[in-house]
């Protein structure tokens, strides 16, 4: 595809621009708009249902895997409140900037649902792996302008993608599971929204952490200062390597936590105590230290 090939050039471009003189993007103050100062307008992070997120810095606006059909009974789905408002694009989910999918697994991924949001908003971005653009072909995806697709091996360099004014990294860290998942494409992104705010999201990352270690250049690279992780890299010291030795995030929140947070608790013990997790829809942390903030 030809908007494939496209970020595959301006990636390598990117990179090349990246590992010479020029200044690195984040060096770049985005200019703050009047909105973005205005009491109304906080940073925050939105729980959607299982890993489906909203990040709302100002006038951005960032999705992650905010449409699909099916929890296999054990995760939140988005209520239908929440998603037939983001359907609408009602306020708060009005004017989205990116729309990203980690992997197309019917928990984080619809492709029917996905491309009519797509239809009826299109010019959202869309960020996702190429095996997520592929079903959304299929299901008859015909306008590709706002579509990034990553065609990304675990062993790959990041693929670095401008939506916009966004700026964007994407590593592939294989599935959880093992062989089991093995050819499923895990997108993990680091989005910078904010000179002082770079969100990433892990997506169903694997708890070995040999993957990770492959990127240690990537993670230590800039300061991970928001990452939803998938809960089970907390279970123990072996499976929290990932996060305490490679993406180092200055802060956490768990997503894909089950809704039995009861028998969860049972089988982590203490592991999940004084980790912050999304369980109910519609939650929100705020993220900005400004007077505003918490009201
Ligand atoms: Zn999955």
């Amino acid at each position: 595809m030809g908007f494939s090939r496209n970020i595959s050039l301006l990636a390598l471009l990117l990179f090349l621009l990246g590992s010479c003189s020029a200044p690195a993007p984040d060096d770049t103050p985005k200019p703050v708009s009047a909105t973005q100062q205005s009491d109304d307008h906080h940073r925050t992070a939105r729980y959607l249902g299982n890993a489906g997120v909203m990040v709302q810095d100002g006038d951005t606006k960032l999705l992650f895997d905010p449409l699909f059909e099916n929890n296999f009974e054990t995760y939140q789905l988005v209520p239908p409140r929440i998603k037939g408002a983001l359907m609408l694009g009602s306020a708060p989910y009005d004017d989205i900037d990116v729309l990203f999918i980690s992997h197309a697994h019917d928990d984080h991924f619809a492709a029917d649902t996905v491309l009519a949001y797509l239809q009826t908003f299109p010019q959202v971005k869309l960020v996702a792996p190429k095996q997520a653009v592929d079903k959304l072909l299929a299901a008859g995806l015909s306008d590709t302008a706002q579509v990034f697709s990553i065609d990304q091996s675990p062993s790959d360099l990041p693929v670095l993608i401008q939506a916009g004014d966004i700026f964007i990294e994407a590593v592939t860290i294989p599935h959880s599971g093992g062989e089991r998942f093995a050819e499923v494409r895990n997108t993990v992104y680091r989005v910078q929204v904010a000179k002082d705010l770079r969100v990433l999201h892990l997506g169903d990352a694997t708890i070995e952490t040999e993957p990770f270690a492959v990127h240690k250049v990537f993670w230590g690279r800039q300061i991970n200062n928001l990452v939803f992780t998938p809960y089970w890299l907390y279970k123990n010291r072996q499976r929290r390597a990932a996060l305490d030795l490679y993406v180092r995030p200055e802060r956490a929140i768990a997503i894909h936590v089950p809704t039995a947070l009861s028998d969860l608790k049972n089988r982590y013990g203490t592991a999940l105590d004084g980790v912050d997790m999304f369980t109910r829809p519609g939650e929100i942390r705020v993220l900005d230290t400004s007077p505003s903030a918490g009201q």
